[in-house]
This record gives C-alpha cells, structure tokens and sequence, in this order.
C-alpha cells in the first residue's frame, strides 16, 4: 500500500505515518500544496497512491479544498484515490462537509488506534 499523510501537525504525522508504514511507503505533506505536488508526482510516476489520509485545517491549503481538487484529478486520471479525513473530534462539521462535498471515503479520529486503523485498512481492502 503506497500512501500519503497530509497534517500539519508534525507529531501526529508521525504517529500515523508508524502505523501506515507497516504496510507500506508512506508519504507526509504538511499542507494541501505540497500534498497536489506530490500527488501529481506519483500520478506521473505511474504509482499512483492507495490512500491518502487528510487533516482539515492547515495552512497554505486547507483540507477541504485539497479533496476537491484532488478529486478533480483523480477524475482526470481516472482514479479514485481512497481518502480518510483526520478528525481531532473538535471539528464534526467539517467531517461532515468533507463527506457530503469532497466525497471523502472515511475519517480516522485522533489519537490514532492501531487497532481501529488496521481494522479499516483491512475493511478497504488496503492491506
Ligand atoms: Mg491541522
């Protein structure tokens, strides 16, 4: 599974991306600008990515607008990019907007579990 997180929160990046490289490369962005750049890269690289786990404020690039326009590119790719949106619990709406308007897949919640991470990896067919 080739993945990417995108947080700008360094200490949570890093806790996630413990558990996702278990299982695989795992990418970090620390904003939706940096996230489309590598993106693209991957996309040109012919190893597009799996999974894409996405903090909803940040910086430079918000959440929001990153989902949708990586959903405009995977559109044009052809691809459907599997995207969990990061949630610190304190931020309801926003998950729901990201699931109703970005058609993200699923949100993982902070502090991350290895246990419920694995089970939706698992349950997606990821791992
Ligand atoms: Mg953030």
């Amino acid at each position: 599974m080739r993945s990417m997180i995108v947080d700008d929160d360094e200490m949570g990046r890093m806790m996630l991306a413990t558990l996702l490289e278990e299982f695989g490369h795992c990418d970090q962005a620390a904003n939706g600008k940096d996230a489309l750049a590598l993106f693209d890269r991957t996309v040109e690289e012919g190893v597009p990515y799996d999974l894409i786990c996405l903090d909803i404020i940040m910086p430079v690039m918000d959440g929001t607008e990153t989902l949708r326009q990586l959903r405009e590119r995977d559109q044009q790719q052809g691809l459907r990019t599997k995207v969990f949106m990061i949630s610190a619990c304190s931020s309801p709406q926003d998950i729901e907007d990201a699931f109703f308007e970005g058609d993200c897949d699923d949100y993982v919640v902070k502090p991350f579990r290895r246990d419920v991470l694995i089970e939706m990896l698992t349950r997606y067919n990821l791992i």
